[in-house]
């Protein structure tokens, strides 16, 4: 099909950044529409549907803030939302503010090129659309490029192979099989332990161990809900006062791990065990920054984990090596205590590599591993992925691959020197995958609404990051990481697992000076960005 529409923004996807983007460009009176390659809203919560998938931030948390009767009037039925339920929420804000009408599903946007004449961006998509709009927003998300290694053999497998972020939607039955699971992520940590009780046998190919703390989910205590949502809007405020965009209510974390007297230090990491969830890492303010105070925390998790395990030699197969938090913490139910069932095996990959699948299973140094099916839980080519594979153009005919050759370079992961009127929500340089994703989204997407605005307001055509307001941000984001531990691990914060891809440390750690920073770049007229008169 063709279409020759104009309007003055195209959005792409429909997850939680593109459909608040919709609603908000349109109260604001602008014309949008939205291309969504899957078949309905959701984005993140479309597609991972492996089974355990849950949200390791609160739900009460995950949520927007922006509409006080949908905050008050939705309700949670657990501590962590499962991705049934986060998918039910992001299709009753569809449905509440009517936001079908204006997105095209099962449509993936092939090439958005600038136009220099008009100042606008061409959008087609593999369905043939080709429309106009003034600006660009992407809404690609961090998480939706599904990275699938290349492993020799792979499509040889006579059984059954799925990735945890492209999961069918009518769910996997694994009764009676031998499964292989690859991976040992956020993803695979959630789906171990109920694929183990479905599968006759359950092998997991680790190479590198992860920490994960408890999620203790459970259901949600009506009366809690009920004195939080009393005053949701000052939590939400809290919220957005701390480094992560979540966890304001948990008191303490604000002296050095290394001062703490050795009870002190175990008594408030085990009220952080015992609490559940990312805020373990929020026990002192030092356990990211500092090696030897990351080093007591990665110990204390190590104890738990050989507390847990009953086979002392699988605990030290599991027992992870590199800093706490490097690597996104994962919060689990029961995944180490899996590896206490007869029907689970662990095969570390350091020390008997994957040599290459065949018919049959996958086979390591040491042998083969019959399966009827295998399980890629190997995450995704994170924040830049979903971007990089539209062919995007700007000004002068630069690709947006050329211009990102050496890693991403964007100026508050908001704006692209040499893209005029594109906007990435959540982009790389901003705190995005390193926040609650619902603050971040929600202040981008507001961010760029008032920045249209004043562009209208003012009778302008264009913004356009400049080239040394984006160097110089580029160089602030690598000076604010090199004061972290984040730097020191193979994560895809850093692109490392991505094979060939540029190893840059891609968002910004700490949400409030950010924030602060985007409000003073707008207060002060777009300071590090051109503003062109038509
Ligand atoms: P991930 O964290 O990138 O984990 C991928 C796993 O696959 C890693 O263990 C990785 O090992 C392994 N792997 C990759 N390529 C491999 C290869 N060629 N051979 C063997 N192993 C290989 O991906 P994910 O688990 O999908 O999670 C991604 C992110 O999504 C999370 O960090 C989190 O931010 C988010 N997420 C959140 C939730 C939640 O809210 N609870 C759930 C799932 C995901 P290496 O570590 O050695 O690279």
């Amino acid at each position: 099909m063709s279409s020759t529409r104009r309007v003055d923004a195209v959005v792409v996807g429909a997850g939680f950044a593109g459909l608040y983007m919709l609603h908000k460009l349109r109260s604001e009176g602008f014309s949008a529409v939205v291309f969504e390659a899957g078949d309905d809203v959701g984005g993140t919560w479309y597609w991972n549907r492996y089974p355990g998938a849950r949200c390791d931030v609160e739900s009460m948390e995950y949520s927007y803030g922006f509409d006080e009767e949908l905050e008050q009037t939705w309700e949670w039925t657990e501590r962590y939302a499962s991705q049934p339920e986060i998918l039910r929420y992001a299709n009753h804000v569809a449905d509440r503010f009517d936001l079908r009408r204006d997105i095209q599903f099962q449509t993936r946007v092939t090439a958005a090129t600038f136009t220099e004449a008009s100042t606008t961006w061409r959008v087609r998509t593999d369905r043939g659309h080709d429309v106009v709009g003034q600006f660009l927003v992407m809404a690609t998300g961090c998480l939706s490029s599904a990275n699938t290694p290349e492993i020799s053999g792979a499509a040889t497998f006579a059984g059954s192979s799925f990735h945890t972020g492209t999961w069918p939607h009518e769910g996997v039955d694994f009764t009676g099989q031998r499964v292989g699971v690859i991976g040992t992520g956020s993803s695979a940590i959630q789906s171990i332990p109920i694929i183990a009780e479905q599968a006759r046998e359950l092998t997991v190919f680790q190479r590198t161990a992860s920490f994960a703390v408890p999620a203790w989910n459970q259901a949600l205590d009506p009366r809690a809900v009920k004195e939080l949502k009393a005053e949701y809007q000052t939590f939400r405020a809290e919220q957005r006062q701390t480094a992560t965009g979540f966890g304001s209510r948990i008191k303490g974390g604000d002296g050095s791990a290394l001062d703490a007297a050795p009870d002190e230090l175990s008594r408030e990491l085990q009220r952080r065990w015992d609490y559940g969830g990312l805020s373990f890492l929020g026990a002192y303010n030092d356990l990211l920054i500092d090696n030897q105070a990351n080093d007591l925390a990665a110990h204390f998790v190590r104890a738990k984990l050989r507390e847990i395990v009953n086979d002392p030699a699988v605990a030290d197969k599991l027992a992870p090596t590199q800093v706490i938090g490097c690597k996104r913490l994962c919060v689990d139910t029961g995944y180490w205590a899996t590896f206490n069932r007869p029907n689970v095996h662990l095969v570390d990959l350091q020390d008997d590599p994957i040599e290459a699948i065949t018919p049959a299973g996958i086979r390591t140094t040491t042998g083969e591993h019959p399966l009827e099916a295998i399980v890629y839980a190997t995450g995704f080519d994170a924040m830049t992925g979903a971007l990089l594979r539209i062919d995007i153009t700007g000004r002068g005919g630069l690709s947006l691959q050329e211009a990102w050759a050496a890693g991403p370079r964007t100026y508050l992961g908001l704006g692209v020197a040499g893209f005029p009127n594109l906007f990435t929500i959540t982009g790389p340089g901003s705190p995005s995958v390193l926040t609650n994703m619902l603050v971040s989204i929600q202040h981008h997407v507001e961010w760029i609404a008032d920045c249209i605005g004043h562009l209208r307001q003012n009778h302008l055509a264009a913004i356009e990051a400049t080239e040394p307001a984006q160097e110089a941000w580029v160089d602030y984001v690598n000076t604010v990481a090199s004061f972290t531990l984040f730097p020191t691990c193979n994560s895809w914060y850093l692109g490392a697992n991505v094979p060939g891809k540029t190893r840059v440390f891609m968002p910004l750690p700490g949400f409030p000076p950010y924030a602060e920073h985007c409000a003073h770049v707008a207060r002060s007229g777009y300071e590090g960005f051109a503003l062109t008169t038509p």
